[in-house]
């Protein structure tokens, strides 16, 4: 790969010459981040350098659910985390869909308000009426919108789903074209004069009194400030609680006259589907075999790919024939906490990472907060 030392005067001055922040990482965070400091600061000159050609971890490879929390996934976390946590983790999602609704117009990334209905399986325990009640009334107190979640009896009839008792109906959630939104914040990143160079890698870092030295694949440049926003390969340049976490999904060909139109969880948030014009998106299975799924490998593996194929063909699409169009995997980042970490690494330093499953909810939001950490 072309060096920096073999590159023109203009390229190095265009690119790499007294760059006030520098971002590693093109993904909805790095991006966002980049596009509120280029707000905050308009006459700063940012870079974000990303490793792959195209963004190479979650972003691009996500389901597009904006989904800010379904009640049995709630009701999990709310056994394994404490009460004010998991209402925080709500909240941020909550605020921040809306600050990605603000950032980017939803008609150029598909945003459908179609709701999520959280499907219980004949096997779970039916939520009690009085958990349902709290959840509306904490989820009141945190957006003011009353009555987000109701018991749906007649969803999986409607779609002749197969396996479930009953569903809880989130009128507020919905999905989107996930390329389309990335392409978007790429749009208006490029629009505020931010550079994105992708194929360049952060190796290491060093920072001195004053400035930091980035060792890239291609060269050793410097800058001012350094944002990190490399969720699960954040341990690669950061010693913090974040780790991979592979997920996969697989699309169907085009179904003709598919009904199915809206976004659906079942298990915990475990397993997860869509429609995608007349496809079915379905993905999840990770629990199936954690330690395997801890891997930084973009590849799919053959017996989750074989338990989704056999839910969607046991429970989602019953009598529909169908075919498999393609399958494929992306890479989180999750640690013993499921919040983000977003916060002042040192002096010069800023990361945001271990968005979790989040991060289409959350990144906008978290790209905000990290340009507020800037100074
Ligand atoms: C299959 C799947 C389905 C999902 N579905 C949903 C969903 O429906 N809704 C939701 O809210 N979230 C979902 N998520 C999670 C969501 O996609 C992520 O939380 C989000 O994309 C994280 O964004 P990010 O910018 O932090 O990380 P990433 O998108 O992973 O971006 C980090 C970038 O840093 C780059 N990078 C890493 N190390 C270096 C380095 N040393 N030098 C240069 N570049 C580097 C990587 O290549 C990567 O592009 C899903 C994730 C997966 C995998």
């Amino acid at each position: 790969m072309l060096q920096i030392d073999q590159l023109s005067y203009w390229e190095r001055d265009t690119y790499f010459n007294n760059n006030d922040v520098i971002i590693i990482g093109a993904g909805i965070v790095g991006l966002s981040a980049a596009i509120f400091i280029a707000e905050r600061f308009p006459n700063r000159r940012i870079l974000i350098v990303e490793q792959g050609y195209l963004p190479s971890g979650a972003s691009t490879k996500n389901a597009g659910f904006a989904c800010f929390g379904s009640p049995s996934e709630l009701e999990d976390d709310l056994k394994t985390i404490s009460e004010s946590a998991v209402w925080e983790t709500f909240q941020l999602r909550y605020e921040g869909l809306k600050a990605l609704l603000q950032l980017i117009d939803r008609t150029a990334i598909d945003y459908n308000p179609c709701g999520s209905w959280d499907l219980i399986q004949h096997d779970a325990e039916k939520m009690d009426d009085g958990f349902i009640d709290y959840l509306n009334q904490k989820a009141q107190e945190i957006t003011g919108e009353k009555s987000i979640y109701a018991e749906d009896k007649k969803i999986a009839n409607k779609f002749n789903f197969n396996g479930f008792s009953t569903s809880y109906y989130n009128r507020l959630e919905g999905s989107l074209n996930t390329g389309k939104l990335n392409n978007e914040l790429y749009r208006l990143a490029v629009k505020k004069n931010i550079k994105v160079l992708f194929g360049v890698r952060c190796e290491s870092f060093f920072e001195n009194n004053y400035n930091i030295e980035l060792h890239l694949n291609i060269g050793t440049v410097t800058t001012d400030q350094l944002i990190i926003c490399t969720n699960g390969f954040a341990k690669e340049l950061v010693n913090e609680d974040v780790i991979p976490a592979r997920g996969q999904v697989l699309i169907t060909k085009e179904i003709p006259n598919l009904k199915i139109n809206g976004t659906f969880h079942f298990d915990k948030g475990y397993y997860y589907f869509r429609n995608v014009g007349n496809r079915i998106l379905l993905g999840g299975g990770r629990n199936l075999n954690y330690t395997k799924e801890t891997s930084k490998k973009l590849e799919t593996n053959d017996s989750i790919q074989s338990a989704l194929k056999t839910i969607l063909s046991s429970q989602i699409l019953i009598d529909t024939p169908h075919e498999i169009d393609m399958s494929w995997a992306g890479i989180m980042g999750v640690g013993k906490s499921k919040e983000p970490i977003i916060k002042r690494y040192s002096n010069r330093i800023a990361i945001g990472v271990r968005m979790g499953g989040m991060g289409v909810a959350i990144g906008a939001l978290v790209g905000k907060k990290l340009s507020n950490l800037i100074d």
